[in-house]
């Protein structure tokens, strides 16, 4: 059979190298380390965490994350055994030794029969042949060059700018109300795009003071902060000036509140539909770098978002990763050039955890095909197959920033409560539900069409 190539040995790369040879292919793994090296990497091993020493939760009923372990587990994931064999005590989480985690992914990966690793950066999209691009948020600059060559400067990004992300469920819509901005829009959905959060000066001067007190993270060494005036954090907009957010993404003009229809808003938050399921709204402009406890705090002030879950946190980080929804298909291939695929953090989700899993689907996906076994994306009442249905295609590509799993992503179960209240029964029915339907997935393999 034909050969699997893959480029970058990190948590994605590492993975899908696991995964492929375990199904009988032949795998290449190409990587840079140690004789090229990032800015946050600081060994020459495979799967270097370059910063936390966590995967997060290890709940599988409550948590997404959990449900990715667990469904990592259940496929034989290289990640999830040496993290397991790693772990240290950490309550919840799953945290480990990262030195013995990093060595025994290169240990175990240089002793298995069917892989090879081939030490040296690869700078280009090669024209035939299977491979597998996981070269991850520091993908190095001659082939990110190369890949934006392919693909259109446009759909290549190098930092993320990432606003908080809201559960449409705990919205209060008894202050909140849905209009774009001067009813613009040829359709009704059109039309009722954005969700409005209205503010008193009160509000909006306390907002301010709030932002400007809040702790903020900085960006590390070496990863320059050229923000491009399109997605300054707004907390430094709001250093800019006091009134700078009412005339930028909080200006009032063009908007109703029809719960106080006599009253003009001094200030409005507008949230935009994240997502085609309509269970996830993004604060338009809210890219920041304010700490996590500090955002949750300040954004729960906000007039509606008192009782507000967010999905995610915002951020903005140096990421290079792809507009997936207009570049890969649900196999996860570049719809312009089918025998490369991507897997990681470059496809747009963020964290080891997710980038792992889109490793271990990458490194399936690769192998079947080299096989002659169909084998179809998983359902997307899974935790990889929500994950895989959004960036390739769920998300609004327009708007498209980097995700990490969360229940926002999975097709709602019928007939169960919705907002906080019903949480626990809610999340307990997802994960029954992902597993059964992950489990069919893996048999499909060993049950060759
Ligand atoms: P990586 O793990 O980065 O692996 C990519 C590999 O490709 C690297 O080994 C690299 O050397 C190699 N490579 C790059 N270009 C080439 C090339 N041209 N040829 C050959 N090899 C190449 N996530 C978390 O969950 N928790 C955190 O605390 C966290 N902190 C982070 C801090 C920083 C500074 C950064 C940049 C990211 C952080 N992340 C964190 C995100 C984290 O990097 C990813 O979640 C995860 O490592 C991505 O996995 P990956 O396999 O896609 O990329």
């Amino acid at each position: 059979t034909e050969t699997l190539h893959i480029v970058g040995g990190g948590m994605a790369g590492s993975e899908a190298a696991w995964q492929a040879a375990e199904m009988g292919v032949d795998v290449v793994l190409h990587e840079m380390r140690p004789k090229v090296g990032t800015f946050a990497h600081q060994t020459g091993l495979l799967g270097e965490m370059v910063c936390s020493n966590s995967f997060r939760s290890d709940d599988d009923e409550q948590n997404a994350v959990g449900l990715l372990h667990w469904e990592m587990r259940a496929a034989g994931g290289l990640i999830m055994n040496m993290a397991d064999k790693h772990r240290l005590p950490a309550g919840g989480a799953l945290a480990v030794d990262r030195d013995h985690f990093a060595q025994s992914v290169t240990d175990t990966l240089n002793a298995h029969p069917r892989i090879t690793i081939d030490y040296g950066e690869i700078s280009e999209l090669p024209a035939t042949g299977h491979w597998i691009f996981a070269t991850g948020p520091l993908t190095s600059s001659k082939l990110s060059a190369a890949i934006a060559a392919e693909t259109g400067g446009a759909a290549l990004a190098f930092f993320d700018a990432i606003a908080p992300i809201v559960y449409f469920d705990t919205i209060d819509m008894s202050r909140a109300w849905m209009q774009s901005r001067y009813d613009k829009g040829e359709t009704e959905a059109e039309r009722t795009a954005y969700l409005n959060c209205p503010m008193d000066k009160e509000q909006y001067e306390a907002f301010i003071d709030a932002l400007l007190a809040a702790d903020k993270t900085e960006f590390k060494e070496g990863e320059t902060a050229d923000y491009f005036d399109g997605c300054l954090p707004i907390e430094v907009m709001a250093e800019r000036g006091r009134e700078t957010l009412r005339f930028g993404p909080m200006k009032p003009v063009g908007l109703t509140n029809p719960h106080q229809p006599d009253v003009k808003p001094y200030a409005v938050v507008q949230l935009r539909r994240d997502n085609k399921l309509g269970t996830l709204y993004n604060i338009v402009g809210f890219q920041t770098k304010m700490k996590y406890g500090a955002q949750a705090s300040v954004f729960k002030s906000i007039p509606g978002l008192k009782n507000a879950s967010f999905a995610r946190l915002g951020g903005i980080h140096r990421n290079t990763f792809l507009n997936a929804p207009t570049l890969l298909d649900a196999q996860m291939r570049l719809r312009s050039r089918p025998n490369i695929r991507f897997a990681g953090q470059i496809t747009g989700v963020e964290g080891y955890v997710e980038s792992a899993s889109m490793g271990l689907l990458a490194g399936r996906l690769a192998a079947a095909e080299i096989l002659g076994i169909a084998l179809s994306t998983p359902a997307d009442t899974t935790a990889t197959g929500a994950l895989i249905t959004h960036i390739s295609g769920g998300a609004e590509a327009k708007t498209f920033q980097p995700m990490n799993v969360n229940f926002g992503l999975f097709p709602p179960v019928e007939g169960l409560k919705s907002g906080r209240r019903g949480r626990k029964d809610r999340y307990k029915a997802y994960t029954d539900r992902a597993k059964t339907d992950w489990q069919s997935w893996l048999d499909a393999v060993k049950e060759p069409a």
